[in-house]
């Protein structure tokens, strides 16, 4: 007897785990492009469709189910991290900067000085960072072994949310037995649930994150938004020295220090799909969580969560790399929470 299309459509869920990542977060404009399905995934059934903004099937499923245990935008991933206060637990909020210079801060650098302390203490044997091809402007994850290349990785890149896609060739190297990485965060909500995740493999993954620190993050953009912002300001890619968005704003600085900004609802439509249905704006999951809101211009505000968190923030003020204050604006950054929660999409 000739199946129905329902039937069909239930036969290949059931055979497919993956089918119910197309389901529940592919068709419905949901996912963030963290790329933590296909980090996770052993036999390379998955790969990143740069142009749909979301993963598509190119190997065969082994049926492992380990996507599913790490896609921040199952409904049932979602609930486990979950928080109850709008900046989520944490011990210490704190104004800091870098202690060193740097031509490519965000902010206060203190990303980068966090990181360069984990290294240079030989706390992990690498970080993993979002490079940037200062030419194109294009972004693409980079592994860092040495504190002196951090600097050149410093800065947003507004445009990628790649950098889980490393974690598998890391995975495979002995050598490496602890890693700090940093992510926006959906990623770092996809880290915590690979922590969670019972998958032998996953669980692989998530042993070598020491240090996972998140980036406030308001929304992301796709691929064509420096080629949109390079014709609108009549600059070639090379000339942009840095790109910042805020006050409604996205900021250029070219390289002989001049501005250009363009209105950020000029830019709405280079949005990612997946960030109107984003509610985390600190990281709330990460271990120590920084930012520009809450903070004066130059410094970075530095939400610490955890006690691993709070060990490497000691560490990177003892060695030098950090100083710190109290008095960060909470009331800024939890406006910017609110203002993000108001505006998620009804899924379609
Ligand atoms: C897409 C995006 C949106 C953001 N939106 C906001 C916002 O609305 N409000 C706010 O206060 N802050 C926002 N931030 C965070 C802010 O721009 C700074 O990244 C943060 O304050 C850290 O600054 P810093 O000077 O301490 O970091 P730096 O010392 O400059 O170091 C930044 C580190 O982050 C890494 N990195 C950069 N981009 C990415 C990425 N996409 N994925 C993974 N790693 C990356 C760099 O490689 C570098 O190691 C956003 C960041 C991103 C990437
Ligand atoms: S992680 Fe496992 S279930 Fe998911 S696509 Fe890969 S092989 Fe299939
Ligand atoms: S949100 Fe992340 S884990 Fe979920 S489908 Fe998209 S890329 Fe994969
Ligand atoms: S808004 Fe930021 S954290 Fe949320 S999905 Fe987009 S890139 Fe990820």
């Amino acid at each position: 007897m000739l199946k129905t299309d329902t039937e069909i459509y239930t036969i290949t869920s059931a055979i497919l785990p993956y089918q119910e990542l197309v389901d529940q977060v592919w068709e419905k404009n949901l996912c963030s492009g963290c790329r933590g399905c296909i980090a996770v995934c052993l036999a390379g059934t998955l790969e990143y469709d740069q142009k749909a903004g979301r993963p598509y099937q190119m190997n065969p499923c082994v049926e492992c189910k380990a996507c599913l245990d790490v896609c921040p935008r199952l409904s049932a991933n979602a609930e486990k991290i979950a928080t109850q206060n709008l900046l989520g637990d944490y011990l210490e909020i704190k104004n800091a900067r870098s202690m060193t210079g740097g031509a490519h801060f965000q902010n206060g650098g203190a990303v980068t000085a966090l990181l360069s302390a984990a290294l240079e203490e030989e706390l992990v044997d690498c970080a993993l960072v979002m490079g940037l091809d200062r030419w194109t402007q294009e972004p693409y994850p980079r592994v860092v072994y040495e504190a002196k290349d951090l600097g050149k990785c410093a800065g947003s890149k507004y445009t990628s949310n790649a950098i889980l896609e490393s974690m598998k060739d890391l995975v495979k190297d002995q050598s490496i037995k602890n890693i700090a990485m940093v992510g926006t965060a959906c990623t770092v909500q996809t880290v915590s649930l690979l922590c969670r995740s019972q998958n032998e493999y996953a669980a692989k993954l998530a042993q070598k994150v020491r240090f996972l620190l998140g980036l406030f993050c308001f929304e992301a953009f796709d691929d064509c938004l420096i080629a949109e912002i390079s014709r609108r300001i009549d600059a070639p890619t090379w000339n942009i020295s840095k790109i910042s968005a805020g006050e409604g704003q996205m900021n250029i600085i070219l390289r002989d220090r001049s501005t250009r900004s363009i209105p950020l609802p000029d830019l709405a439509s280079f949005v990612l799909p997946g960030c109107k249905a984003c509610t985390d704006f600190t990281a709330t999951q990460s271990d120590i969580s920084i930012g520009g809101v809450g903070s004066a211009p130059g410094m970075s505000s530095v939400i610490v969560r955890t006690e691993r968190g709070l060990g490497l923030f000691r560490i990177a003020e003892e060695m030098g790399f950090l100083e710190a204050w109290d008095g960060v604006n909470g009331e800024a950054i939890e406006r910017l929470c609110r203002l993000k929660m108001k505006r998620i999409k009804a899924p379609e």
